[in-house]
């Protein structure tokens, strides 16, 4: 059996990848070890989507999503023009769709077990954990592909390959979770009040409907309105300290009794980070129901199911994109990405996270997705070092790379 190629990871990057492959006539095999698409975005609730340069390129994917969401009242565009707030749960149907559409093979639950490489074809072993999935044939022959995509997210096919990986240096992870049942109209009016300099805090209407976001750290940059409300909470011992490091809140899109939560930030050394951040998810909620307005009645719906990864391995590609490129704007003749999106580095230490703005828009070239002989990588392990990857990770970006590899492994397959 051949492919075209076979994209390790139906995530973020590995569907946009997928999906422009499988239009552009190219035959597309997705291996995604979860039982449902959209990577991080899905399965660690990563949203919204962030709002990056209005010349990005490569934005076929992104368009195509967020008006097949639309139709489902899944995504809304936000008053700042962001059109990346996704509901998670209508983003896992709606990449289903666009999988069929474009004639995107999907194997669920399966993993890429051995790779091997002949002359250039790669040679590929998969099993599934639900073998009763599939017939014998897709899982018990290997399969050989032409290119091969790792969009695992954390570059395990590389690993395997035993690719040249660059510096280890991580960021906090978080485990991410929805409460519902909010009165929302309510916690607006209050918040909005409360930060009067609108500091932090937006809210806008949106089809009669309230969206906002606020965020609240422990560190002493900002004049966070909910200072004196997380101390409160310390004091009573509903959270801790640490559970103050990082707490920042999004409506999500046609749930409008949901508000979404990226933290809690998993700031220690934790030993299992599952039990610890779900225990913290708890003392969090227990936090909004008691001091904040509109959470009387609320109760945790959703904990994300992965944690969320913001960088863990990093190849070392063709091109490794630095952050002198970044800030200085570098032009390629192949860019992937455009973006102005800044440098946002998350640290466990109070006072230790920077976002710096960045004052030009960046390319990221396509060989920094290069790593060797037909291999590719794609998403937030991409051959770049540890600032610029902290720039060029978010969602935006993750498809932007997917689509402009896609659309040159459709030329490339023409040409040779
Ligand atoms: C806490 C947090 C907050 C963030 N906030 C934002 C934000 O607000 N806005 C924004 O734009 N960006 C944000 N980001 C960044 C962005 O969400 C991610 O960097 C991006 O989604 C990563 O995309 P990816 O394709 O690299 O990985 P993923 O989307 O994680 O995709 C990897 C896929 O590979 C699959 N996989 C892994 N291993 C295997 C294997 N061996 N075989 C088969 N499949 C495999 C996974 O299940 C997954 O589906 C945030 C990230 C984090 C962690």
């Amino acid at each position: 059996m051949n492919y075209d190629v076979i994209i390790a990871g139906g995530g973020t990057a590995g569907c946009a990848c997928a999906y422009i492959a499988g239009k552009l006539g190219l035959k597309v095999l997705l291996v995604e070890k979860n039982s449902f698409l959209g990577g991080t975005i899905t399965s660690s609730l990563v949203i919204p989507a962030m709002k990056t340069s209005d010349n990005a390129i490569n934005i076929e994917f992104f368009n195509k999503l967020y008006s097949e969401l639309e139709l489902l009242g899944g995504a809304i565009t936000y008053c700042d023009g962001n059109k990346g707030w996704f509901n998670p749960e209508l983003t896992k149907i709606v990449l289903d769709k666009l999988m069929q559409e474009a004639n995107v093979e999907v194997l669920f639950e399966s993993y890429i077990t051995k790779t091997e490489k002949n002359l250039l074809p790669y040679t590929v072993t998969i099993e599934s954990n639900n073998l009763y999935l599939y017939d014998n044939n897709i899982l018990s022959h290997p399969i050989d592909t032409k290119y091969l995509v790792d969009a695992t997210g954390d570059a395990i096919i590389c690993k395997n390959l035993n690719c040249e990986f660059l510096e280890n240096k991580s960021q906090p992870i978080n485990l991410r979770f929805i409460i519902s049942g909010v009165n929302v109209q309510e916690f607006s009016n209050w918040i909005m009040e409360l930060d009067k300099d609108r500091d932090v805090t937006t809210s806008c209407t949106v089809d009669n409907k309230i969206y906002l976001s606020t965020a609240y750290t422990w560190d002493k940059s900002k004049n966070w309105a909910l200072r004196s409300v997380f101390e409160q909470g310390i004091t009573d011992g509903i959270i801790t300290e640490e559970d103050s490091n990082y707490f920042q809140m999004f409506s999500v899109a046609g749930t409008p009794d949901s508000i979404a939560f990226n933290c809690p930030r998993l700031v220690k050394n934790c030993k299992n980070p599952y039990i610890e951040g779900r225990a913290a998810i708890l003392r969090l909620s227990n936090f909004c129901k008691k001091y904040l307005p509109g959470f009387k009645n609320a109760y945790i719906s959703s904990i994300a199911s992965s944690l969320g990864i913001r960088v863990y391995n990093r190849v070392k590609g063709k091109y490794v994109y630095t952050v002198d490129d970044l800030r200085t704007g570098k032009q390629f003749d192949n860019p992937v990405v455009v973006s102005n999106y800044p440098i946002d580095v998350h640290s466990g230490k109070k006072d230790g996270s920077t976002l710096e703005q960045v004052n030009r828009e960046y390319q990221l070239p396509l060989e920094s997705l290069m790593v060797k002989d037909n291999l590719f990588v794609i998403g937030r392990c991409i051959s770049a070092d540890f600032e610029s990857q902290a720039a060029l990770r978010i969602i935006p970006s993750c498809f932007s790379m997917g689509e402009g590899l896609a659309r040159y492994l459709a030329k490339d397959s023409v040409c040779g």
